[in-house]
């Protein structure tokens, strides 16, 4: 016969094995529920139908019956909170109530948010793969320099993209914009590398010693170095470096 402190050491112990086994249930059930967080990346057909629905109060017209059943079987969760500005009609919304959709592949996306040098011909490239496989003809896309509308359009969706997710760096990129559109007045074949190399200095700087650079003022010194000696667009009238020919003081 057992004596009586052995029985309630066993008790004891089943006690503790059974608390054990309600806590790690409890962390499994807390881990599930952490996993079906919604993310961008579950986004759908389905999810967005849901979306919708919920939104309308239920007068879409999608079978709810299947959003149901998605719902039930745990699928899919809800993640999509729809804008006011989103004009929703049976079928979805309106294309042209979003006015900017910037096709830029995530890999370019993540590129640009760690602070890489992006190629900005990528930018205008719908949906471009940075690590497609090379040919001739697309390094020629690649390495083309690119005109002022055209760096105008690609920094635009570089700039949005950053602002997405730091949005203290709005005013600091209006600010390189308009230090880039001034040099490509004055130095007009040289801006875009002038572009390339202080985009990839700050890069560097970034990578090697982990510092930000500001890029409101750009950097005289190296735009010095790369424009001088180019042609200069100037006035034709004064040569003045300030303003074109058509609105020269001296007309008036
Ligand atoms: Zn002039």
């Amino acid at each position: 016969m057992p004596s009586t402190s052995s029985i309630n050491n066993m008790e004891a112990m089943i006690m503790s094995t059974l608390k054990l086994c309600q806590q790690s249930i409890e962390t499994v059930r807390c881990l599930a529920s952490t996993s079906n967080q919604p993310t961008k990346a579950d986004f759908n057909l389905l999810s967005a139908y849901a979306a919708q629905q919920a939104d309308s109060h239920g007068t879409a017209t999608v079978s709810s019956t299947i959003i149901d059943q998605q719902q039930n079987s745990g699928q899919f969760q809800f993640g999509f909170q729809p804008s006011a500005t989103l004009i929703p009609s049976q079928s979805g919304i309106l294309a042209s109530s979003i006015s900017i959709t910037d096709m830029v592949h995530p890999e370019v996306r993540r590129q640009i948010l760690s602070g890489k040098h992006v190629n900005l011909n990528i930018l205008l490239m719908p949906n471009f793969q940075p690590s497609k496989r090379p040919s001739k003809e697309l390094d020629e896309r690649l390495s083309r320099n690119l005109s002022l509308d055209e760096f105008i359009v690609a920094f635009g969706r570089f700039k949005r993209i950053m602002v997405a997710a730091f949005a203290n760096r709005s005013q600091e990129l209006d600010d390189y914009m308009a230090h880039i559109i001034e040099t490509a007045n004055i130095w007009p074949e040289k801006f875009y590398k002038y572009h390339k190399l202080f985009s990839a200095k700050c890069a560097t700087v970034l990578y090697q010693r982990n510092q930000i650079i500001d890029w409101s003022y750009g950097d005289p010194g190296l735009r010095q170095l790369v424009c001088a000696g180019s042609r200069v667009r100037n006035c034709d009238t004064c040569r003045s470096t300030v303003h074109v020919s058509a609105i020269c003081v001296l007309w008036l």
